[in-house]
């Protein structure tokens, strides 16, 4: 399918269900990069009854956040213990934990890859700020292998996050001493996850630096071409990636809102913009003097993607009206 894909010869994948094109994250994020730069469409059928659509639509949302910073991953490689051999960093027994294998011989833990990996990316979660709940509810929508059960909880997610073993510590005599495992995270990281889930403990999470917001340049004058009523604007969040759509919502005229009519609202103002000769670099501010100047309305149709710009003529001014 990816030769078929990559020669051109698609322009469009349906599939049954999202888990049915990959379970694996990396290859999704492969995958859904490949097929932006095709410019192949990916559908994805599901039965409305099972309550699954919405969940594809968020996983289709989260993926376009991952792929953005999937590198990031990659980049936080699985660290190695400086700690060789000191005795009292061994490992006495008990429970293997999450990440590992417990040598059946030496006892000593030895990384588990395909665990560490999910580890780091807990880790790095939550260092982007997001609660152990959110976590979870990632890790559950993207499907990470678990460590036992078949679902991630918050309370999981929050044993991993404080867990020393993970920055390569063990405990001996109330005290933190180097283990002679390998650490899978690297120990800036584990103190700044400690900090941050100590101050959700004690009290509402702070302000992490000022909230950006999207100027929205088509806000009012995005009309949506199924129903004709003005598109909403619509946030999706994702540590700090934050996407922005124009979706049409509206309940006006008692009609119910209009389904999957939703674009990003980069995409559309870059096109609209382009069309009517405006800068790109403008300041929001006067890209959005210059759209009201130059348009009456946008019509964005969901079904074939295409746009109405419907322009004011010099000679309309109102007083020829
Ligand atoms: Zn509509």
């Amino acid at each position: 399918m990816l030769g078929v894909i990559r020669s051109g010869g698609i322009e469009r994948l349906v599939t049954y269900r999202l888990d049915r094109l990959s379970r694996n994250l990396r290859h999704f994020t492969t995958l859904f990069e490949e097929l932006k730069d095709h410019d192949v469409e990916l559908d994805v059928v599901t039965a409305p009854d099972t309550g699954a659509v919405a969940l594809d639509t968020l996983m289709l949302n989260i993926l376009a956040s991952f792929s953005e910073f999937e590198q990031d991953f990659t980049a936080s490689r699985i660290v190695e213990s400086r700690a060789s051999l000191k005795a009292h960093g061994r490992r006495i027994g008990g429970a293997t934990p999450f990440g590992y294998f417990a040598d059946p011989r030496t006892k000593q833990l030895v990384v588990c890859e395909e665990e560490a990996e999910v580890i780091v990316r807990l880790f790095t979660l939550a260092d982007r700020g997001l609660p152990p709940s959110v976590i979870a509810k990632y890790a559950n929508a993207l499907r990470w292998i678990t460590g036992g059960g078949n679902r991630w909880t918050a309370r999981q997610v929050l044993a991993i996050l404080t867990n020393h073993t993970y920055a390569g510590l063990v405990e001996h005599g109330n005290k933190l001493h180097e283990g002679c495992h390998q650490a899978l995270v690297d120990r800036e990281l584990y103190a700044r996850v400690q900090d941050l889930t100590a101050d959700r403990r004690t009290g509402p999470p702070r302000q992490r630096g000022g909230r950006a917001t999207f100027p929205w340049v088509l806000r009012g004058i995005l009309f949506c071409g199924n129903c004709g009523r003005p598109m909403g604007t619509h946030t999706v969040r994702f540590g700090p990636v934050v996407r922005c759509y124009y979706r049409c919502r509206s309940t006006a005229g008692g009609r119910e809102a209009c389904e999957g009519v939703m674009i990003s609202a980069g995409e559309v103002e870059a096109a609209v913009l382009t069309e009517i000769g405006v800068g790109l670099s403008l300041a929001s501010k006067e890209q959005t003097a210059k759209v009201k100047e130059a348009l009456r309305s946008v019509t964005y149709d969901g079904t074939s993607g295409m746009l109405k710009l419907v322009r004011i003529e010099p000679a309309d001014s109102p007083a020829s009206v």
